[in-house]
């Protein structure tokens, strides 16, 4: 199945088994937001976990924080968002539709890329096992083709976004013929700068009312609340501050679902550093968060690192990690060595000395911040994005159909068991409840009695439920239920008393937390 036609099935169900719903609906929806419905509400939670756990729990020097998304203004100002945090746009004048000119240009990248990639797959399958990819890679004529022509645009692209020049990305645009996908033609207005913060009002006009933002990042609250923490915690350079917590940023092109929203939630840490040091813990925490996300079982090989062809304006290094979702590999966390520049900025705006007294390097110091910053929302495509599959599978009368199972880890799962009688008679039901009443204070559960056995199994596959119990007349005789294996759809016998201490084993989020120390 090509992976666009996956997307659009993954974006559908989403929606039919309450992960995510688009906002306002019933009004016809707001463009890219979203609202988490009852099993995707468990997962996000399931992942803030994993990550805060990962981060707070098992660092002893990173500790958590909950600041506001409502900060001074001059916050922004000092961040360098107010000036700075803009996108270059541009409208195709007869669709009246607005892109990204950067996404458009790097669109066209992908494409080079996707083209040589093709050809080496065709080769590959030709070829079979005698297939040296390297050596096809260096000397195939179509491929050579494409390397060049990414190579001269990758180099111009660069260029321009560094310089800043609008008239260079234009230009690049109009050269590599670059079409509106939806009217089809290359009329397209000047690249201008946009600026992406939301903005309000906060206190009432009448006694001069404020202009607020809402925060487009959330670093800058563990930034002004450094001194705070630091101090109140005892803290000693190197440590971190954790921080999850929403996002505004009016993004000029909304698109692939809730990867590019409008309102959002990030997970980010910012860690305290001794200057000159900074970029021997980028290389730690690079290493650390890609495991992170490799300990989630979903392959190696649909993750890469991507280093920034533009660095922002307070970075000396940055990495972003991509995954390989339906729509290609993006960006799912960003790794950023952001030197002195926030603190010595809050300094300089604020009037208040923010430093460090070194006692091992006896001196004092303005902090070095390395930044892990993963979205949420991102975060939680990728799990779906991996987890979801159909399977051939063969039904009771013979025949064969198609099951849709989401193969989240268990860990993640938004439903752990499922516990489902039989039939709702005999005492079977009340057996059921009983069990039910038992297992809901360790885990999120649920009970089903409606539908066939075989109906219930694939709703509990859609959503990804690891664990069905299921109870029959047996069960009142010898207090023992069949445990039905989502993944690999086995049944076994075990008696209620076990159930606990099976599902813990696997569903316990100290098995990923292990893994992940090992
Ligand atoms: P992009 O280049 O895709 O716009 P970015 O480089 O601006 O992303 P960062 O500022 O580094 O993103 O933010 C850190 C993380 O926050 C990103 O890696 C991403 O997971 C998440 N994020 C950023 N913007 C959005 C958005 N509009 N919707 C959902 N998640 C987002």
């Amino acid at each position: 199945m090509a992976q666009e036609e996956v997307f659009k099935k993954l974006v559908a169900h989403c929606k039919e088994y309450g992960f995510v719903f688009p906002s306002s609906e019933i009004y016809d929806g707001l463009s890219a937001v979203y609202d988490y419905g009852q099993n995707g509400v468990e997962l996000k939670n399931n992942l803030k976990k994993y990550w805060w756990d990962s981060m707070v729990f098992l660092h002893e020097n990173i500790v958590g924080l909950d600041s506001d998304i409502f900060m001074h203004p001059s916050i922004w100002k000092a961040s360098g968002h107010v000036d700075a945090f803009n996108d270059p746009l541009i409208d195709n004048t007869d669709s009246k539709k607005r892109y990204r000119a950067d996404v458009l240009i790097e669109d066209k990248l992908a494409k080079y890329e996707a083209k040589m990639d093709k050809e080496v797959e065709k080769a590959g399958k030709k070829f079979g096992e005698t297939f040296d990819e390297k050596e096809f890679r260096e000397t195939n004529l179509r491929v050579l083709d494409n390397r060049k022509k990414w190579d001269t645009l990758h180099e111009r692209y660069k260029k321009a976004m560094n310089d800043e020049d609008f008239k260079e990305l234009k230009q690049i645009i109009i050269d590599e013929e670059i079409v509106c996908p939806v009217s089809g033609t290359r009329n397209w207005t000047d690249v201008r700068q946009f600026n992406l913060m939301f903005s309000t009002e906060m206190g009432s006009t009448s006694d001069g009312s404020m202009k607020v933002y809402l925060r487009p990042e959330t670093a800058q609250g563990v930034f002004v609340n450094y001194l705070n923490v630091q101090k109140t915690g005892r803290m000693k350079i190197p440590f971190g501050i954790a921080q999850i917590g929403k996002a505004f940023r009016n993004e000029i092109v909304a698109r692939q679902f809730i990867f590019r929203m409008r309102e959002f939630e990030q997970m980010e840490m910012e860690f305290f550093v001794a200057p000159g040091t900074e970029l021997e813990w980028f290389e730690k925490w690079k290493a650390f968060r890609m495991k992170w996300h490799e300990n989630l079982g979903f392959g190696k090989e649909n993750y890469r690192f991507h280093v920034h062809e533009k660095l922002a304006h307070y970075a000396n290094a940055a990495v972003d990690i991509e995954y390989k979702f339906p729509f290609g590999f993006k960006e799912v966390e960003g790794i950023h060595s952001r030197t002195d520049f926030d603190l010595s900025q809050h300094q300089k705006f604020s009037g208040k000395k923010i430093s460090y007294y070194d006692p091992e390097r006896k001196e004092s110091y303005t902090p070095y911040v390395v930044e892990t910053s993963i979205g949420l929302d991102r975060m939680f495509l990728e799990v779906l994005s991996a987890s979801y599959c159909e399977e051939e599978v063969s039904t009771a009368k013979g025949g064969k159909e198609i099951r849709v199972v989401m193969k989240i880890p268990p860990v993640l799962a938004p439903v752990k068991v499922a516990v489902m009688p039989l039939v709702r008679k005999d005492g079977l039901a009340e057996k059921g409840k009983e069990i039910f009443d038992d297992l809901k204070f360790d885990f999120n559960c649920t009970y089903d009695d409606k539908d066939s056995i075989g109906k219930r199994y694939r709703r509990m596959d859609a959503l990804g439920t690891p664990f069905c119990i299921t109870l029959d007349y047996q069960t009142l005789e010898d207090n023992t239920v069949t445990v039905r294996y989502r993944d690999s759809m086995k049944q076994e016998r075990i008696p209620v008393s076990k159930i606990k201490e099976m599902v813990t084993e696997q569903v316990s989020s100290k098995i990923l937390l292990k893994k992940l120390m090992k």
